[in-house]
């Protein structure tokens, strides 16, 4: 049951709680759907891999942002449901990362290198950044990827349609659909 792995991109409060520094509503969509995907991979004793976004008070990406994801903040915990379901999970892990990309500067290729997955399913958000930007990396070192099409969301609906777009034809990713 070990051979594919979710990856469950920043569902983290300030980006998919109401009141959240970077809040927005379409991630109120995939709120149920991470989590009963998640809950799945969970009663299958799969590995779940969980990003957070995670910055100093004074990143540089706060010249772009409004400031988001400080870490020990609320705003950089998992969302509460989410939280809930994983805290003990015993095949879960936490990448804590200060760019887009859940590679850089992080564990991450050491941790699937010794995983060796088939296959990693992604959901998350925001599908234009983080996710995409971590499918790149993801397929530049030739893991198979399945992405959650209702599983994913960003604040910007046009991007949101490009990001899929381009990590499908341009990135080789597999659109599914979570049930
Ligand atoms: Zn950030």
């Amino acid at each position: 049951m070990r051979d594919d792995l979710l990856l469950v991109v920043d569902m983290q409060n300030d980006f998919v709680t109401r009141g959240g520094a970077l809040y927005f509503q379409s991630a109120e969509d995939v709120k149920s759907v991470v989590l009963d995907c998640v809950s799945s991979h969970i009663e299958n004793d799969q590995h779940v891999i969980f990003t957070q976004d995670w910055h100093s008070s004074d990143d540089v990406e706060f010249k772009l942002f409004t400031p988001h994801c400080v870490a020990n903040t609320a705003g950089a915990e998992l969302f509460k449901g989410l939280k809930e379901l994983v805290w003990n999970y015993r095949y879960a892990y936490f990448i804590r990362k200060r760019k887009f990309s859940a590679f850089y500067g992080t564990d991450l290729d050491e941790i699937l290198k010794h995983l060796a997955p088939k296959r990693v399913e992604v959901c998350g958000v925001a599908t234009n950044i983080c996710v995409m930007y971590t499918v790149e990396e993801l397929r530049n070192r030739e893991y198979d990827v399945v992405l959650y099409e209702n599983g994913v969301a960003s604040y910007d609906n046009s991007l949101h349609q490009f990001a899929i777009s381009q990590m499908k034809n341009v990135l080789g990713a597999k659109l599914e659909k979570w049930r």
